[in-house]
Order: structure tokens, then sequence, then C-alpha cells
């Protein structure tokens, strides 16, 4: 599958908080490392993090900086690779125009959320999309905290519906959340058994 087109956004404001206020999270070195070698892992153009603090874009670029110099590479090389991924936008509308700059179109958003509602569509539904438009870009958006705030919800062409387990339990990290949706979207159909 093309993944080329495609890229994601973990968006640090507006999410939600525990009451459901609009709130701006802190950035996880860990969310950056993960979500970047998942997105090269499925051939993505770009892992843009979103925040509208200053202080915290600078610290993302401490990170994918680190991993440029090349001692730091030179240990673990397939890292840089990941990281070289990462790109830093204040908000959505800015990782938008970043997708748009890289593509010469505007991206159609894609909101990912563990609760259900109206107007989700199945991740089948958007992988055919994939497969049959390879060539429109894509920007899937991922929450931190409890959640991207419905205004950035509301502003997506399409929200994807919730990955279930099997059960009640439902409280993904975002990082995992990334890493099924990435490959429901664009991971081999090869069934398991299928030979070489
Ligand atoms: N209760 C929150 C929600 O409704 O999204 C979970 C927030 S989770 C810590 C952060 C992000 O991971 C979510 O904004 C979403 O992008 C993703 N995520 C977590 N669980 C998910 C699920 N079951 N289905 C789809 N995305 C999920």
């Amino acid at each position: 599958m093309d993944g080329s087109r495609l890229w994601m956004a973990l968006v640090h404001h507006p999410v939600l908080d525990r009451e459901g206020r609009s709130v701006t999270t802190s950035v996880t070195n860990l969310d950056v490392h993960d979500l970047a070698r998942s997105a090269r892992t499925y051939s993505l153009a770009g892992l843009v993090i979103v925040t509208p603090i200053e202080a915290q874009r600078r610290i993302v670029e401490r990170i994918v900086g680190y991993w440029e110099e090349p001692e730091h590479a030179a240990r673990i090389p397939r890292r840089k690779e990941a990281l070289e991924l990462v790109r830093i936008a204040r908000d959505v509308e800015e990782a938008k125009n970043l997708v748009h700059e890289a593509h010469g179109r505007t991206p159609e958003l894609v909101g990912t959320s563990a609760r259900s509602g109206p107007g989700r569509i199945s991740w089948q539904e958007l992988r055919t999309g994939i497969q049959a438009r390879p060539h429109r870009p894509r920007l899937i958006l991922l929450g931190t905290g409890w959640g991207l705030a419905d205004r950035i919800l509301d502003s997506c062409e399409a929200i994807l519906s919730p990955i279930e387990g099997t059960g009640g339990y439902n409280h993904l990290s975002v990082r995992s959340a990334g890493a099924v949706t990435l490959d429901r979207l664009l991971g081999s159909e090869r069934p398991e058994h299928a030979g070489p």
C-alpha cells in the first residue's frame, strides 16, 4: 500500500482534559520516537508534532537534532531514519500547510478518537480510498490527553471509527493507536500463514 502521501499529526492543542475542558498537553519524548518509528515503518510522508508552545517546539527540535549528530546517528542509524520524518507546527492549520507545500494540494483531514459517534468511517473505507486515490494527501490527526477537542474533530473530512478490542476496556496509548491505525490502513493484507 502506498503511504507516500499520508501524514500523521500528534496534536497537543486543543485536546480534552479529564473534565472535557480544552487544554494543551506537553510533548512526550516517547510519543515522538514511537510515532516516528511507526511512520517510517509504513513509509509515511511525515509526522507533524503540533503544539502552540514555543518551548515545546524547541524540545522537539532538540529530540530530532540529537539524532542528526553523526555520533548519535551512528549508534542507532535506523532511529535517525525515523526521526527525519518529524516536522513541527504551531497548530493543525500549519500542519495542513506543511502537507500542502509538500504535495501541492490541501490534505484531507482524518480524525481519530476512542469514542464512537456520528459520521465515523471504517478503516476499511479509508484503506480503500487510499488504494483508489493514493495521490491525494491525507493528514491523520492523533490526539493526546483525553482526545482531540470537538472543534478539531468537527473540522475533519472524515473521522475513523474507534479501534475496538475484545471487551469494554478502551484506553490505548496514542502510540499504540497510531501503530494499529497505520497497520489497518497500509499494512500487508497477506494472511499470516501465507508462504514466502
Ligand atoms: N478517550 C480518548 C479519546 O476519546 O480519544 C483517548 C485519548 S488517547 C490517550 C490519545 C489519542 O489516541 C486519541 O486522541 C486518539 O487519537 C488515539 N486513540 C486512543 N484510543 C483509540 C481508539 N480506541 N481508537 C482510535 N484512536 C484511539
